[in-house]
């Protein structure tokens, strides 16, 4: 078992009380995390406000160098983090391995970004050549940063990439139930050469410890991922000091089918994108729209592929599909099955636990599809979080964009067409922060990812994410 404090200051301090992290595919203990409270988080805070000059101070290309150093290091540990991060959070192990290198793959990202931070100049002020101004970049200070359980690595990985490289200082609060493996990363992160103070770990009750991050007087910026209710509370919070805030909040993403697309390949990114981490992806597909005429092709060939879709344990190799984190998760999709059914939906495959000694004790639930749900059911209405895959047919793209944006989320969406002008129209309409044309729905660390809608505000990932780790100020220069 492991038991884990906070890391504060590049130490690892054990607190008065802690709790228990379990293992979403049998229940066991894992091991145990102190928790945090207002003033565990004042000294983390204090901490990486020490540490915030000295930080600044080294050029961009020295805190480059230094987060390839921590890339290289935590990659070079990706069995033993890949295995915490599968015993914590229940994804299979090679989804696991995935995460450690996507974290990897953002710090050398931005790390390679780092040599090309610069600001501006505007000569002739005035129309006097001894007027000039200058547009400097500078860092925000301390940031705070607020993770959930589906990606814990990969999502830290995203605000501690480019906050870092800027010349911010971090306290990050993990989610409660998936605190270890980034607590052992930001000590590996402090052996390979990050000074002492610049990224500091909490763990605690979101209301605790991330309330007091929200409100920190100290704190210039939150980095926030999370459902959107939460989110829109840390927002409300956070305008006590006027913060700044990234949200990367809920989505319920559509999926385009038109009748000249390839279907095969359609079927095959839908799967993908629906079931990988069981589900819980903010960037899931979660509402699949198709064109009359392939509807029946198209749903045959989901459902065999979905029959396919071993279920188990993270561990074992030969399973895709590893339990929902949490039975609160598991229950909260069950009773999203339930009111789709109530109201007329059609479970085409799955829709129950599956049945064994080996899964008793585990989150689990099978992969399912559904048609005929009620645009009134919450399969429409909620973001659904978990392996749930709704059909629905569909008379043309016109009717699919509409259905697409009659949603409160707009987050990611896909279109499946050959038709190169309807994929563009649908790409200027539907109201997302990412549209995927005939392509997997993968993020990049290369383009910019935010939210439209309830789905968010800001930018995580590309240059923009950079944008919103540095404030810009003006600067007059007299030069007579
Ligand atoms: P959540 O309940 O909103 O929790 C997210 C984080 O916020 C956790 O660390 C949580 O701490 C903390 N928190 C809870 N209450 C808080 C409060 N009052 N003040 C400050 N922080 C608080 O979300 P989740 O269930 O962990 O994650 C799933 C959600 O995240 C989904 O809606 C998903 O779509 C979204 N998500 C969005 C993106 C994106 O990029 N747009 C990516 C991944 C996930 P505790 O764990 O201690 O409660």
């Amino acid at each position: 078992m492991i038991n884990m404090g906070f890391f504060i200051n590049g130490k690892e301090l054990m607190g008065e009380n802690s709790s228990k992290v379990f293992n979403p595919a049998d229940g066991s203990v894992v091991g145990t995390v102190a928790l945090g409270d207002e003033r565990i988080v004042d000294e983390a805070v204090g901490a990486a406000k020490n540490a915030f000059e000295c930080w600044w101070s080294f050029s961009a290309a020295k805190r480059g160098d230094i987060l390839y150093s921590c890339a290289n290091a935590v990659k070079s540990n990706v069995d033993e983090l890949s295995q915490l991060l599968t015993s914590e959070q229940g994804k299979p192990i090679k989804e696991a391995k995935m995460e450690v290198f996507r974290f990897t793959h953002t710090l050398e990202h931005y790390a390679g970004m780092a040599k090309s931070l610069r600001g501006g100049s505007v000569p002739n002020l005035d129309h006097n050549p001894a007027r000039m101004g200058l547009i400097l970049k500078r860092p925000l200070g301390v940031c705070g940063a607020i993770t959930p359980w589906n990606f814990p690595l990969s999502l830290a990985g995203n605000k501690l990439g480019p906050g870092l490289i800027a010349g911010n200082t971090f306290v990050l609060k993990p989610a409660s139930t998936t605190p270890l493996t980034v607590l052992r990363v930001a000590s590996i992160m402090f052996e390979a050469g990050l000074p002492a103070g610049v990224l500091n770990i909490v763990c605690g009750p979101g209301g605790t410890v991330g309330d007091r991050l929200a409100t920190h007087p100290d704190i210039a910026k939150i980095g926030f991922t999370g459902s959107t209710p939460v989110g829109k509370g840390v927002m409300s919070k956070a305008a006590s000091t006027v913060k700044r805030v990234t949200l990367e909040l809920g989505g319920s993403d559509p999926f385009i089918v038109m009748s000249d697309a390839n279907i095969d390949k359609a079927v095959s990114a839908c799967s993908v994108g629906r079931f990988f981490n069981c589900g819980q992806a903010c960037l899931a597909v979660k509402r699949v729209f198709v064109d009359e005429p392939v509807y029946e092709e198209f749903k045959e060939k989901i459902v065999e592929k979905v029959k396919k879709i071993t279920v188990g344990s993270g561990f074992d190799t030969s399973n895709r599909m590893g339990p929902l984190h949490t039975e609160g998760q598991r229950a909260e999709v069950e009773d999203q099955f339930s009111d789709a059914v109530n109201k007329g939906a059609k479970i085409l495959i799955g829709g129950k636990r599956p049945s064994g000694d080996s899964y008793d004790k585990g989150n689990y639930l099978m992969p399912t599809v559904l048609e005929d749900c009620s645009f009134d059911s919450k399969m429409n209405t909620e973001e659904v979080f978990g392996p749930a895959l709704p059909l629905w047919k569909v008379s043309g793209m016109d009717e699919a964009i509409s259905k697409a944006n009659d949603s409160p989320f707009g987050l990611g969406s896909s279109v499946w067409t050959k038709d190169v002008n309807s994929a563009m129209k649908a790409a200027e309409k539907i109201e997302s922060g990412y549209t995927w044309i005939n392509s997997i729905s993968k993020i990049y660390d290369e383009l910019p990812f935010g939210g439209m809608k309830e789905s968010g505000l800001g930018a995580e990932h590309g240059y923009e994410a950079l944008e919103h780790y540095m404030a810009t100020k003006s600067v007059v220069m007299g030069t007579e």
